[in-house]
């Protein structure tokens, strides 16, 4: 099996793509195959800003969330840590189309705790990424119980994703929920039903 490097590598060498041109060339090649024409006054600076955009989108590769992570502190709190309601913005695997939606994060510290901004940043890190909403939400629990090793994790995400709302089945109001417990959310009932209390409440 060729990998993604030589893979590209043979791809440029018959198309004659000249290096740092290959955004250039795919997304000209997208747009004749969708059947318009890349010369067209409207299209002509879109690889450019396809390229931006998929960069961005994709920017969580470029993240590493041991870093985001690593500043934990030292603390007497050992009540439940809960950030609700934080946007997630992702990128469906299959079709490359939005899924977006909020997302729910909860733990039992074990004596550490980490600033409440980073959070969203280790969100973010997961998802600008190609994902499916199962392993986003596995991958945020996980990191979490790796790097700051609580008593337990709670990761929720509820999902509206465009390619069953614009396509496909078309169901324009389904939305996805999955969730991930680690540790106490996992083994304390009492613990998982104030976190999924809390985050259906107003007052959280
Ligand atoms: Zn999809």
């Amino acid at each position: 099996m060729p990998n993604a490097d030589d893979e590209l590598k043979q791809l440029k060498q018959v198309l004659e793509i000249p290096s740092g041109r290959e955004w250039e060339a795919t997304v000209r090649l997208l747009l004749r195959l969708i059947g318009e024409d890349p010369n067209r006054e409207g299209l002509r600076r879109t690889p450019l800003r396809v390229k931006r955009s998929f960069q961005y989108l994709t920017s969580g590769y470029r993240l590493d969330p041991a870093k985001i992570l690593n500043r934990s502190f030292k603390v007497k709190h050992d009540e439940m840590v809960i950030v609700k309601d934080i946007d997630v913005w992702s990128l469906c695997e299959h079709h490359l189309l939005p899924f977006f939606g909020k997302c729910h994060i909860a733990y039992m510290p074990d004596k550490r705790i980490v600033g409440l901004s980073k959070i969203p940043r280790l969100v973010d890190a997961f998802a600008r990424r190609l994902q499916v909403q199962e392993r986003l939400t596995v991958q945020i629990a996980e990191a979490i119980n790796e790097h700051l090793k609580p008593l337990g994790v709670a990761c929720v995400i509820e999902a509206s994703h465009l390619c069953m709302m614009m396509r496909g089945v078309q169901k324009q109001n389904a939305r996805a929920v999955t969730s991930s417990m680690l540790g106490l959310f996992r083994t304390d009932v009492k613990t998982r039903s104030e976190f999924l209390t809390l985050i259906r409440s107003e007052l959280a």
